[in-house]
């Protein structure tokens, strides 16, 4: 099969009136029906539409014509489904005739013509088991409150960009989309008039994310103003209709994400940072309006080896990023003994003390010596630096004693600020 031909460049800008509820654009919508074509005829008519097409109204228009004409003919090209449809409704017809007038059998020319009634009826029944967002046959179709129906997965996807009805926007207040139930009757109807097709929409439905990103060992890529150390819980607050569905996707798998900063670049612009940490979500809870608030605490570190975007974010190929220099020895025992001590008497000083309480909560407990020096500096780096750049540095840095001997500095000017030069006097202190 040759390639699908791609929707023209020039179809980025918005114009719709209605045409394209859910997914908000045109281009999105000829997309959809550019991927419909199936068979070599049905490619080449898609791609003389897109020819013959001088604006974006006017290919989608195109577009459409094309893909009803694909769709009945397709249909009408499974004659065995149709032949059992066909039959089903004479079996009721004779079983009528027979009782009210026996012996009347139909001649050819009649059941040829009732054959060609039922294919069309079967052709325009179709038509009506399209969704209208991903303009395919309804997957698990769900009926909002107003009575419209969508595959599940369409409407999930719809929602996260308003909690309108994508027909008649009315506001839905759904608590859980994906949770919606399916409506039955319509879905055995559809499975018994199409079974081919609907176990093609399975399929697809199926190979999209999360299982996707999960067989090819990809993270999904969250990139915020903030660098996250191992251990550390770090809350959010989820409201981008992208991440909304990332969200969505990485609780039906393995819940974990990569969190990455941002850095400046030269030219005064930003960019993603190639280190990060990767984050486990604990807890999710999801508002009526699609925003979500989650708890996350942090693994291990990653370094993103290449990315690509799916649906609006980024999805990373990622691998391990540890410490390989002088991660253990008898010098970075020695600072970590120093640094063990330090922090000793001032968590049992100054363990009442508000800004010490507020760190352990975000930072966990203190790593334990099997944890080792690399965990132990990454902790204090991950409660005590504040300064963006600096906290980056220390997470990229793979050197364990090094980073040791920065904390060392670090947790003394804390202590002495905290605690003061000797006693429990309190000052200010600037702590994340
Ligand atoms: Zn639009
Ligand atoms: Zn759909
Ligand atoms: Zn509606």
């Amino acid at each position: 099969m040759p390639p699908k031909p791609k929707a023209p460049a020039n179809t980025t800008k918005c114009i719709c009136v209605g045409a394209c509820v859910g997914f908000e654009c045109v281009k999105q919508r000829s997309t959809a029906l550019v991927t419909f074509g199936r068979s070599e005829e049905a490619l080449s008519l898609v791609e003389k539409a897109i020819q013959e097409s001088t604006n974006d109204r006017q290919l989608l228009e195109n577009l459409e014509t094309v893909y009803g004409a694909i769709k009945s003919s397709e249909r009408r090209n499974k004659p065995l489904n149709a032949a059992a449809i066909t039959a089903n409704v004479e079996d009721e017809c004779t079983g009528h005739r027979k009782s009210s007038d026996v012996g009347d059998i139909p001649n050819e020319s009649t059941a040829k013509r009732r054959r060609v009634d039922n294919d069309s009826f079967v052709s325009t029944l179709a038509d009506h088991f399209d969704c209208i967002l991903c303009s395919k046959l309804l997957y698990e179709p769900v009926t909002t409150c107003c009575g419209h129906t969508f595959c599940r997965a369409c409407l999930c996807r719809a929602v996260d960009n308003s909690d309108a009805c994508p027909m008649c926007r009315t506001i839905l207040h759904l608590e859980d989309p994906s949770a919606m139930p399916i409506t039955n009757v319509l879905r055995t109807a559809i499975m018994h008039c199409f079974p081919d097709e609907y176990d093609i929409r399975r399929k697809e439905t199926e190979a999209d994310a999360p299982s996707a990103e999960n067989a090819l060992n990809r993270l999904p890529l969250f990139p915020l103003n903030a660098v996250v150390f191992p251990m550390q819980r770090f809350p959010m607050h989820i409201f981008e209709p992208r991440y909304r569905l990332m969200l969505r996707r990485i609780l039906k798998g393995s819940r974990k994400f990569g969190l990455v900063a941002f850095k400046r670049t030269s030219d005064g612009g930003s960019e993603m940072c190639d280190v990060g940490c990767v984050l486990e979500v604990t807890k999710a809870e999801r508002f009526p309006d699609g925003r979500s608030l989650i708890q996350t605490v942090a693994r291990e570190r990653f370094k993103v080896k290449g990315r690509i975007e799916v649906d609006g974010y980024y999805v990373g190929r990622t691998e391990v990023y540890e410490d390989t220099e002088e991660t253990d020895s008898e010098e970075v025992r020695e600072v970590e003994q120093r640094v063990r001590t330090i922090l000793g008497g001032l968590l049992e000083r100054g363990a009442q003390l508000p800004p010490i309480q507020h760190a352990l909560r975000r930072a966990g407990q203190v790593p334990t010596e099997v944890q080792g020096a690399a965990a132990l500096g990454m902790w204090l780096a991950g409660m005590l630096v504040t300064d963006l750049n600096e906290r980056q540095q220390m997470l990229e840095l793979q050197n364990s004693k090094k980073r040791l001997l920065e904390m060392e500095g670090v947790v003394s000017r804390f202590r002495e600020s905290l605690l003061g030069a000797s006693g429990l006097e309190s000052r200010e202190c600037c702590i994340q």
